[in-house]
């Protein structure tokens, strides 16, 4: 979408930040209903590069994760993603991604930071989160097991001056932390993350643990 908004009407574009070790039917159901919802023009997946906040873990080759995503966005036409913090060398921040976007789109592209409500929280951790917030709104959608409640938000209001949405999305209690256990363990990922996906990760053996059968696909 490197041309949106280049012929001066107003647009919005989504950003979904993620891990996504694996991408799954959770990432993608929430990024399609925020679309809908604020009326997006699309919405760009940014695999993360070494992420901030899991560097205790062992996370995948983010050649692996990209191209995970990329086989997950393929039949939707508003989807696209975006290799900007793959590219980059260091800690991923995502003000430098902000920032990136922001100066690359023109001001009539409006800007919406997706995140899941347990992610919103950890705003206040983000490096230059305020920084963030003048560039970008924010839409928290929910997730099952991370309520929101008042008290929740009080917490992020005392943290800084953010401009959040909340909009209640399909419930669907999975993670990429649950897709690689299942995995380990011998178990499929079909339904839980589209079949494309499944197929990449069999095919590259990626999560499997020592001994365990490979899941089936078909
Ligand atoms: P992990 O278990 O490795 O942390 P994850 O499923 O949380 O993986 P991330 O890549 O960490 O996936 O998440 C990317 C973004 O998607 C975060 O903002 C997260 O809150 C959101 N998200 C992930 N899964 C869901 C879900 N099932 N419902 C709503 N939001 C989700
Ligand atoms: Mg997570």
């Amino acid at each position: 979408f490197d041309d949106l908004g280049a012929d001066g009407a107003p647009a919005r574009l989504g950003i979904m930040g993620g891990t996504f070790d694996p991408i799954h039917i959770g990432h993608l159901a929430c990024a399609e209903q925020a679309r809908e919802a604020f009326g997006l023009d699309a919405v760009v997946f940014i695999p993360t590069g070494i992420p901030a906040f899991k560097r205790d873990r062992a996370v995948t080759d983010a050649a692996d994760r990209l191209a995970m995503c990329r086989l997950a966005v393929l039949p939707n036409r508003h989807f696209d993603v975006s290799s900007l913090e793959i590219d980059r060398p260091g800690v991923t921040y995502a003000v430098d991604t902000v920032r990136a976007l922001r100066a690359h789109y023109p001001a009539n592209v409006e800007l919406f930071f997706i995140t899941g409500a347990d992610s919103i929280l950890s705003i206040a951790r983000w490096r230059e989160s305020a920084a963030i917030a003048s560039l970008t709104r924010f839409i928290a959608v929910t997730r099952p097991g991370y309520a929101v409640t008042d008290a929740f938000k009080a917490e992020l209001a005392s943290l800084g001056d953010y401009d959040v949405s909340y909009l209640e999305v399909t419930a669907l209690a999975i993670s990429s932390s649950m897709l690689r256990q299942r995995v380990h363990d011998g178990f499929s990922l079909r339904y839980l993350t589209t079949l494309p996906v499944c197929d990449y990760i069999y095919r590259r053996g990626l999560y499997r643990g020592p001994g365990a059968a490979p899941f089936a696909t078909a």
